[in-house]
């Protein structure tokens, strides 16, 4: 780790200024080279100057210093801002380069951080996360998980398996001093807190999941239900085009719509129907194909056509796959009321969730059908203020194995096999737990997540 890294951190577009960043043992001396200030360089401080390519000025800029350990990177780090201009900003990071810097790679200077101990693994991941976000809870949940909320939650289970370990270890070593005895019960019951712990916390990845990810949504329904119009709606933006001839939706547009606190990822298939036509067939076998990543199906029902077989058949593949889903009887502006209540029955009957009545044409039931959505998704029902939330794959994965150790380390137990046998499995789920805070993990690992970060990061 002996280079100096530099790299623009800021995102290169026109704007008020752009940030330059260095870090390593060489940023103080290659800031020297190309700044003047009537102001000496002092840690934590923002001192104004110029930038001198050989006498000539670059920019007028402000440069700040943080010196090891006290900086992002753990580093010495200076960081130049600039005006925000794009050639302007690439003029001083060439020469900053130039002046013996070295390009940083995308995560770098999160990467020093952690391997200088300023930050573990997950604290890592949640700076990713943040700069992802793309709603407000997400956002929050990642500022949480960089304050350390995960990070200290992993700590302490870990603390609290070795402290199970070195009971057992103890007892097996040293059985003359006749420690307090540990009984196999009592270990199977403070196995069985930990899994249930962990556990509750990989119950919470499917909401974060949703909140990361999206709430992905497939519009689906015969032709000419409404399913166009119905994205366009919730879109608030003619973006599917809409005709009156049966099956005109050939491909699948998406659209990302914010509804309260989540993101939905909206799909608006091709019609479902038994079709000889060859282009439609496509639309119709990737509609189908396309609910294997769904989280959600709106399924529209033309009031003036009424629910035919085809659509139990759809419906009831849709509650065969455990998918959540909302029917909605569409039209309704041009539909007998009689009618739609015939329709409602007759889909009660058959075990299909009540439909809502809705005109997508004269917005009507529209928001009742929002805030049906909202109700199935919404993380404002888990507090994220004061709850503990994963949203990373990753963590979710080690969290399970971890979960699975304790499952074995309880059978041996059930088996009547030694308590120290026991403790093994103990181990490595404790060693699992550690893989998500960085305590456990190879260079590849830390070198994938590092990968992810995006430039000057
Ligand atoms: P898709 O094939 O399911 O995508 O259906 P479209 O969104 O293309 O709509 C088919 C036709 O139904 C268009 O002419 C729409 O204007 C019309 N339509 C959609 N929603 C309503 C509605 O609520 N009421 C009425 N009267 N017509 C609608």
């Amino acid at each position: 780790m002996s280079t100096t890294i530099a790299a623009i951190a800021t995102a290169l577009s026109n704007s008020g200024i752009s940030i330059i960043r260095i870090s390593g043992k060489d940023s103080l001396n290659i800031i020297n080279k190309i700044f003047k200030s009537n102001t000496n360089l002092e840690p934590n401080r923002i001192i104004y100057g110029k930038i001198l390519d050989n006498n000539e000025i670059l920019d007028n800029v402000l440069v700040s210093y943080f010196k090891a350990p006290h900086s992002f990177t753990g580093e010495d780090v200076c960081e130049i801002n600039c005006h925000g201009g794009n050639q302007i900003t690439k003029d001083i990071l060439q020469l900053v380069l130039e002046s013996g810097a070295t390009l940083a790679e995308p995560g770098e200077f999160s990467k020093r951080a952690f391997l200088n101990g300023k930050m573990d693994l997950s604290q890592a991941e949640a700076v990713i996360n943040l700069i992802n976000a793309k709603t407000r809870t997400e956002s929050r949940i990642a500022a949480k998980n960089i304050e350390g909320d995960l990070s200290k939650k992993i700590r302490e289970l870990r603390e609290e398996l070795v402290e199970l370990m070195a009971h057992i270890e103890v007892s097996v070593d040293y059985p003359e001093y006749d420690y307090e005895e540990v009984e196999p019960e009592s270990i199977v019951g403070l196995l069985d807190k930990k899994i249930s712990e962990i556990g509750h916390i990989v119950d919470t990845y499917d909401h974060g999941k949703y909140i990361k990810n999206g709430v992905n949504v497939a519009i689906l329904g015969k032709p000419n239900v409404g399913k166009s119009s119905l994205l366009n709606r919730l879109a608030n933006y003619e973006k599917a085009i809409v005709t009156n001839i049966p099956g005109t939706t050939r491909d699948i547009v998406e659209e990302t719509i914010n509804l309260g606190n989540i993101v939905l990822n909206i799909s608006d298939t091709a019609g479902i129907r038994d079709t000889d036509d060859i282009i439609e067939k496509i639309g119709v076998e990737k509609s189908l194909k396309i609910l294997e990543e769904m989280d959600l199906v709106l399924y529209l029902i033309n009031g003036q056509d009424g629910v035919s077989k085809e659509d139990f058949e759809i419906l009831s593949k849709i509650q065969n796959k455990g998918l959540k889903y909302i029917t909605a009887i569409n039209k309704m502006d041009v539909t007998e009321k009689s009618i739609l209540d015939t329709i409602t029955l007759e889909l009660v009957d058959n075990g299909i969730n009540k439909p809502i009545c809705i005109s997508v044409e004269e917005n009507v039931g529209i928001d009742e059908l929002k805030n049906e959505i909202i109700n199935l998704f919404d993380s404002t029902d888990l507090d994220y203020t004061h709850e503990l939330i994963i949203t990373n794959e990753r963590h979710r994965d080690l969290l399970k194995k971890a979960i699975n150790y304790l499952n074995d380390a309880k059978s041996e137990i059930n088996n009547g096999q030694p308590i120290d046998i026991v403790s093994i499995y103990v181990k490595k789920s404790t060693k699992t737990l550690g893989e998500i805070i960085g305590a456990d993990v190879t260079q590849d690992i830390i070198a994938k997540i590092f990968e992810k970060f995006c430039l000057g990061k």
